[in-house]
Order: C-alpha cells, then sequence, then structure tokens
C-alpha cells in the first residue's frame, strides 16, 4: 500500500500548493486605515475609516472594523480615504500647455506616433495624482485619422502600460469651421481637402449620424461634440452656436441608440439651450449660460462639467495667446464664475472636469480649490469626482463610492480635506482595481511629464 500511494504524494502537494499560490495571489487581502474616511456619498467623513479589499474588490468597509485575519494592513495614518477621483474631461493624448504659437506651428511636423508615446507619461502622471477614471473628451491631429485615446485605453486595459480607467470620445463632433474644425484658421486647403466625418466635422443631421456611427464603430465610449465656439480656436467667436437643433436632436438620438452619452463643448447660451433641450447629458465649460438656461438644466437633470481650471490657466498666462484668443478667454471667464454660482445656487447636478491638456497633466485636482472658492461645500466637491462622475459616466454600479461590492479604486490624502481642500493636491496613495499604484511619493519620471511641453495637436477646448 504504502509503495502504490508514494509515487502519488509530490503530485497531491504540488498541486495543493500551486493552487494555494494562485489563491493568495488572486485574492490577497489588503485591509487600508486611516484617521478619516470619505465614503463617496456621505454628507461627512467617517473617522477611522477601514476598507477591505479583496482581489480587485473592496470586501468590507466601516469605522474601526477589524481586518481579517492575516490580512496584509496599510495604515495611512492621518489621512482621508476616498473612492478614486474622476475627471469627466481630459484630453490626455494632447498637450496644449505650452506656447500656443509654437504649438500651432509645430503639430505640422508632429509624428503622431510620437505624441502617442508621450500619452504614456501623461496617462501614468495622471493615475498617480489620484485620478483612476477618467473621460477622455477629444483627441485629434490634424491631418491624421489615428485614434491614439482607443490605443491608450486599451493598452491600459490590457496592463501593457499604467494609467487611469479611460472613457474616450475618439475624435469629437464639430461643424465646418467649428470648433473643433482642425484646419480652422489655416489657409484653405493646406492639407489637401476638407475635413469630413472621417475627422469628425458633419453637417447636417444625417452626416452627424454617420459620424456618431464613424466613431462608435472605431472604438468611442462616449460621443462629445462642439455645438458651440471655443476659446482655443482661432476661426469662430466663442459663443455662436454650431449646430441647429435638428443636428442636435441628430446627435443625441442617434448616440442614445447606440447607448452612448453625449458630452457637448459649448460656451453659449443660445447652444447650451437647445443642446440642454435636444436631452445631451452634460454641458462642458457652460461660461454663458444665463439663469434661465441654467434652471433648464436643473429641470432636464442635465450636467455641468465646469472645467474651471482652463480658464485660469489660460487667464494666468494671458498674454502668451494670441489677442483673438485673448478677447475670448477674458470673456469666458469673466462669465463663468456667476453661471456657477448660479448652478449651485439651483442645485444643478455638477460633475468634476478639469479639461487637462490645455494644463499640464496631472494638475487636476487644483480644481476643488477653483469649485470651493466659488462657493461649493469641500464634501459636494469630493462627490463631484467620485459619485456624481461615476453618475454621469454611467458606471455607478462599479465605481465611485467605498462600498461592498465595489472595485477597489481607493486614494488617500494627507490630513482632512474638509479643512483644507488643497489636501487633494497632495495625494499620497493610490489603488486601481486593488493594485497599489502608489504609497508615498509619484515616480521621478512622471513628475513634470507633461509640464509646458510645446508639442501638441490640433485644439479641442
Ligand atoms: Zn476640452
Amino acid at each position: 500500500m504504502r509503495i502504490a500511494y508514494r509515487p502519488c504524494y509530490p503530485t497531491v502537494i504540488a498541486v495543493v500548493l500551486v493552487s494555494a499560490i494562485a489563491a493568495s495571489a488572486a485574492d490577497q487581502t489588503v485591509v487600508l486605515k486611516a484617521a478619516r474616511m470619505f465614503d463617496g456619498k456621505s454628507k461627512s467623513l467617517i473617522p477611522n475609516g477601514v476598507v477591505v479589499v479583496q482581489g480587485d474588490k473592496i470586501v468590507d468597509v466601516g469605522s474601526n472594523l477589524a481586518g481579517p485575519a492575516g490580512a496584509k494592513m496599510i495604515d495611512l495614518g492621518d489621512a482621508t480615504l476616498s473612492p478614486g477621483f474622476m475627471d469627466a474631461h481630459t484630453h490626455l493624448t494632447l498637450d496644449f500647455s505650452g506656447d500656443f504659437n509654437k504649438r500651432r506651428l509645430e503639430q505640422l511636423d508632429l509624428n503622431v506616433s510620437e505624441q502617442a508615446i508621450k500619452a504614456v507619461g501623461y496617462a501614468r502622471t495622471t493615475v498617480e495624482a489620484g485620478f483612476t477614471t477618467v473621460r477622455d473628451v477629444g483627441s485629434r491631429f490634424v491631418s491624421s485619422r489615428e485614434f491614439v485615446d482607443v490605443a491608450l485605453r486599451n493598452a491600459i486595459n490590457k496592463g501593457v502600460i499604467v494609467g487611469p480607467r479611460m472613457l474616450v470620445a475618439t475624435k469629437g463632433i464639430g461643424a465646418t469651421g467649428g470648433h473643433f474644425d482642425p484646419t480652422g484658421g489655416f489657409r484653405d486647403f493646406l492639407f489637401g481637402r476638407e475635413p469630413d466625418y472621417t475627422d469628425g466635422i458633419a453637417n447636417g443631421p444625417d452626416e452627424i449620424r454617420k459620424a456618431v456611427r464613424f466613431e462608435v464603430k472605431n472604438g468611442a465610449d462616449v460621443i462629445k461634440a462642439a455645438v458651440s465656439g471655443g476659446v482655443l480656436s482661432l476661426a469662430d467667436e466663442v459663443d455662436t452656436p454650431q449646430f441647429t437643433p435638428a443636428e442636435m436632436t441628430a446627435l443625441v438620438d442617434e448616440s442614445h441608440r447606440l447607448r452612448k452619452k453625449v458630452a457637448v463643448h459649448c460656451h453659449g447660451d443660445q447652444a447650451a439651450r437647445e443642446a440642454i433641450e435636444a436631452g445631451v447629458d452634460s454641458i462642458e465649460h457652460g461660461s454663458f449660460m444665463k439663469p434661465e438656461t441654467v434652471a433648464l438644466m436643473k429641470k432636464k437633470g442635465t450636467f455641468l462639467t465646469p472645467t474651471l481650471m482652463a480658464a485660469e490657466y489660460i487667464v494666468g498666462k494671458i498674454e502668451s495667446y494670441p489677442p483673438a484668443l485673448q478677447a475670448k478667454a477674458r470673456a469666458a471667464y469673466n462669465a463663468r464664475s456667476q453661471m456657477f454660482r448660479n448652478a449651485l445656487k439651483m442645485g444643478v447636478k455638477v460633475s468634476f472636469g478639469t479639461d487637462a491638456a490645455v494644463f499640464p497633466h496631472g494638475q487636476n485636482a487644483k480644481e476643488f480649490a477653483l469649485m470651493t472658492g466659488l462657493g461649493m461645500a469641500p464634501i459636494d466637491a469630493l462627490k463631484a469626482a467620485t459619485s456624481n462622475d461615476a453618475e454621469l459616466l454611467g458606471i455607478s454600479e462599479k465605481v465611485g463610492t467605498l462600498e461592498k461590492g465595489k472595485v477597489a479604486d481607493i486614494v488617500a490624502v494627507p490630513g482632512d480635506p474638509m479643512t483644507d481642500i488643497t489636501a487633494t493636491e497632495r495625494v499620497s496613495f493610490v489603488m486601481k482595481e486593488g493594485k497599489v499604484i502608489r504609497n508615498g511619493p509619484p515616480t521621478a519620471q512622471t513628475a513634470g511629464a507633461s509640464a509646458d511641453d510645446p508639442n501638441s495637436a490640433a485644439p479641442v477646448d
């Protein structure tokens, strides 16, 4: 009997060992502990926050919880745990933060593959700043058909590179000569052809439907459109409408039929009113919206993504922009504070979005202090960047709160963000899908990865 069984032992032991190792790698339990916790939805912070993570999921959350025996403990001390931050308005494949004129010239000889390699750094910088999810609303390169945002999203999902979860819009959709026309401001026919739906440029309801279908075909998770003029474009006025109501209706209908949300770049009041009536999911910027239009948003449940950082950054170095853009930037900047206060007063749903790329990537959290500076309660600013964004992006089932069963996207900031909201700019711990991305200072290579980089592409803001 002994002789008969003996050869089996090593095999049995090996099988048991291998499965034990596999189980521990996949289901390693980690207990995160900090002096405070923001759970993404409560009206105040919870003292002595504890989050228990197993694999990529949160398995328990509470105050003063004792973690299971044998779990790995990460005690973050005098810090505040929060759901990973989200930014509903980024352009991770681009960087407009350098000199405007230099960039405009350099985009003509920029190799798009080179820009894609730079974007890998922007993605890492962003997630290391605590932004574990972004909605990336426009990635275009004049006279190029590349979908760099789709490639970036896929590479992150496959674990090839480190970055935030991305919902991408591909090129975005706009009118001929409008804010998204990549040839706007260049002499006619410089690029050999007028841009068409394959560049996101569409006119008339049918062509807009075609552009939506083309972008979804190529990997868009969300549809972005420019329905009014913009700041960083040379051939349009900042507040004029760029789509007719019939075009906006087609845009929203076709996107919603394909189960995609619609985010519209819009500064002007008339365009905003028509877009809200057409049923868009969010107004991006919204600078010149009158109180009646803001009230309409409240009634329809439309989100406002204020992107306060964008105008703030541009106005901070206004002399470096061409005079026409300076005037547009000043006008938008002067109008937006009252508009934002009106939105707060009326209880409009506010999402957190920054327009990262207009300013160097990784500075997204500066938006928090701008929001509270205009009267938003710090806890509401944190909600905007977590549960509100999750709702707008349609991913609340998965992320946005610290709750049992949610994906473990968790960050920590030093101290108490209710007394100093700028603590969000000093994120000290980042976990995405249960994996620790950083616990301590950011990696050296990411610091300044996008600082005033002049190389970029056509304007999207
Ligand atoms: Zn933008």
